[in-house]
């Protein structure tokens, strides 16, 4: 998820959580947006470029398509081990039970990990659209999923329903190797 899409949807839900209370509006965008850290120092120590605009707009381009006359070097997926869940979760809901006033904190880092999830799988509207068929072969007899026609790192919509299709495992792997 871009760290864009963490500062608006942090600063959102902690403006609707404490309405009345910035401090807490501020902790809880400070776990949102502050879990990407990870990214920051990996792509710096890859880089060896520490500036932080740098990484603000290595962020912006990374996940689009590259062009043939784009030669910019690439760092790869930017994740340590704060990005898992199982790590993560425990460590901030076991420090607000502790120190309660940091529960806007926990809460911000929950919604950062909930957002990185791959939520294609549960978009309802392609399953409803396809009706248990295979969008591209029609079979009814594999195991199907929800894919990206255009894979939102070579630029495709991440939410637009035209850029998602039921395939069964078949057409997903004569399609995409
Ligand atoms: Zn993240
Ligand atoms: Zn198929």
């Amino acid at each position: 998820m871009r760290l864009r899409t963490h500062v608006l949807s942090s600063l959102l839900a902690g403006v609707a959580l404490y309405p009345r209370a910035p401090r807490r509006v501020a902790l809880l965008v400070a776990g949102g947006v502050g879990l990407d850290i990870d990214h920051y120092l990996i792509y710096a120590l890859r880089s060896g470029n520490w500036k932080p605009l740098s990484a603000w707009r290595y962020d912006g381009w990374r996940h689009m398509a590259r062009a043939a006359s784009d030669t910019r070097r690439r760092y790869g997926p930017l994740r340590s081990a704060f990005h898992h869940a199982g790590v993560t979760l425990p460590i901030v809901w076991g420090l607000q039970l502790v120190w309660p006033v940091l529960r806007p904190l926990a809460l911000g880092v929950t919604l950062h990990l909930a957002l990185d999830l791959p939520f294609l799988r549960l978009d309802w509207r392609v399953w409803r659209r396809a009706a248990g068929h295979c969008e591209r072969c029609g079979t009814t007899k594999r195991r199907l999923d929800v894919v990206y026609l255009v894979p939102p790192r070579h630029g495709g919509a991440s939410w637009a329903l035209e850029n998602r299709a039921l395939w069964c495992r078949r057409c997903r792997l004569q399609v995409f190797g």
